[in-house]
């Protein structure tokens, strides 16, 4: 697997070979959705390279769309613009790339001393490509080869927009990575790397971050706005937090929510770790860690009887694929029944999933079925995603992964 140079693709920006669907599949993509994949594609008028700008037709021949050309992936074409007037050439790409950047200033989250997500892939119409900012550093992952091959004036555009100290390039998911034919260790690509942890302030807490050796790109951003919300109903309580990683919501409940004691559970040595030092850094004393599995650690608290006023459920992804959601509801309905066996009266339970396999709806109802096997009510409090810097299009709700229900139990 290599990926191929810049230097071999046309810089002008326009097409090199012409996509021709099948009848009756341009639908999707009048409406707008990015990919195209191989199963709706009748023929290729050319012989494009990987990475090729290619405009994408009917099967008689009606231009719809404008994109980037994969033959090893699944996605054959990522889709980047609509109109036949926009070349996909480098000022192009400083456009989008400029646009997310002033999307995060109105939000609010440009602060040099927080973090936040720059570009969020077909939430931004920048199919394939993440960009999270931890303070001076950004952290970057591809998971579109043609996005790959554009990585310098990618690069280009973001050290003009923000003025980083150091770009780092993050592996995607392997598997994800496979099914682009991508072949990108972790590097840095510009500047400096931090020498150790950075700092990042959120909502008056401060966390360290690992960039190098981190999970996902260090830290997990797209939960920033549900700890806090959390917090908010942890006054006064105990509070259990499985799957901590770097103590996100520990520390919120125990430094900024009043929470009485935090016991904070994940099996990664590494990510305990992060969490103590993090919980040290807000001064957060009534938090212990433990290195442990979180279903062995659910099934001996429940047989000791321990009770808490609030479990959060933060698991790693449950199912990977449609054909794994059953399995992965399964799973959830399993921690989700024993976590709500663990709740006093009253008490609230933070439960999230980023599968994106798994819709809000099907979540919802596996929340039902626990309150059913229970035989305790289970009011839904709010029901969130992930935050605004991870914005999804309306057009590709397959962007829609995270969600995070604040429940009630009574
Ligand atoms: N709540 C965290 C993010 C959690 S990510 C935050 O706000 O930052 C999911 C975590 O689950 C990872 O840290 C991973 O190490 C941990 N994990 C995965 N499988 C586990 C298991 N069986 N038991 C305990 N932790 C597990």
């Amino acid at each position: 697997m290599t990926t191929p140079a810049p230097s071999a693709l046309p810089a002008s920006g326009l097409p090199s070979a012409t996509v021709v669907l099948k009848p009756q599949r341009a639908r999707p993509f009048f409406g707008r959705h990015p990919w195209v994949l191989d199963s709706a594609v009748a023929a290729v008028d050319g012989t494009p390279d990987d990475g090729d700008v290619v405009d994408l037709a009917t099967h008689d021949g009606r231009f719809i769309a404008r994109g980037l050309w994969n033959p090893r992936s699944r996605i054959r074409v990522r889709l980047y613009a609509f109109d036949a007037a926009t070349k996909l050439d480098a000022e192009f790409w400083r456009q989008r790339i400029a646009a997310a950047v002033a999307l995060r200033k109105h939000l609010g989250l440009d602060d040099r001393a927080a973090a936040a997500r720059v570009v969020n892939s077909e939430g931004d119409d920048l199919s394939g490509l993440i960009v999270d900012r931890y303070g001076e550093y950004l952290a970057v992952q591809v998971t579109a080869l043609a996005i790959a091959s554009r990585l310098e004036t990618i690069c280009d555009a973001l050290a003009a927009e923000l003025n980083p100290r150091g770009i780092l390039l993050r592996g995607a998911e392997r598997g994800l990575a496979k099914l682009e034919g991508l072949a990108l260790p972790d590097r840095l690509i510009r500047g400096a790397a931090p020498e150790g942890p950075i700092f990042i302030h959120e909502h008056g807490l401060k966390f360290g971050v690992d960039l190098t050796e981190g999970q996902k790109t260090g830290y997990y951003l797209d939960q920033r706005d549900n700890r806090q919300a959390a917090a908010r109903h942890a006054r006064g309580r105990r509070v259990l937090d499985m799957f901590c990683y770097s103590g996100g919501f520990a520390v919120a409940c125990a430094a900024a929510g009043g929470a009485r004691s935090v016991l904070a559970v994940d099996s990664s040595a590494r990510a305990a770790a992060l969490a103590r030092e993090n919980a040290a850094l807000n001064g957060a004393a009534n938090v212990v860690v433990e290195e442990a599995d979180a279903f062995e650690t659910l099934d001996a608290l429940t047989a000791a009887g321990e009770r808490f006023g609030m479990v959060v459920l933060d698991p790693p992804k449950f199912a990977r694929s449609r054909a794994a959601v059953d399995d992965a509801l399964r799973a959830y309905h399993r921690i989700n029944r024993l976590a709500v066996g663990l709740l006093e009266p009253g008490g609230v339970l933070v439960t999230c999933s980023c599968s994106g396999s798994v819709t809000r709806e099907d979540f919802h109802h596996m929340l039902a079925g626990v309150a059913q096997r229970a035989g305790r009510p289970v009011q839904i409090l709010e029901s969130r995603g992930a935050a605004a810097d991870h914005p999804v299009s309306a057009s590709c709700l397959e962007g829609e992964y995270l969600t995070c229900v604040i429940a009630r139990v009574p």
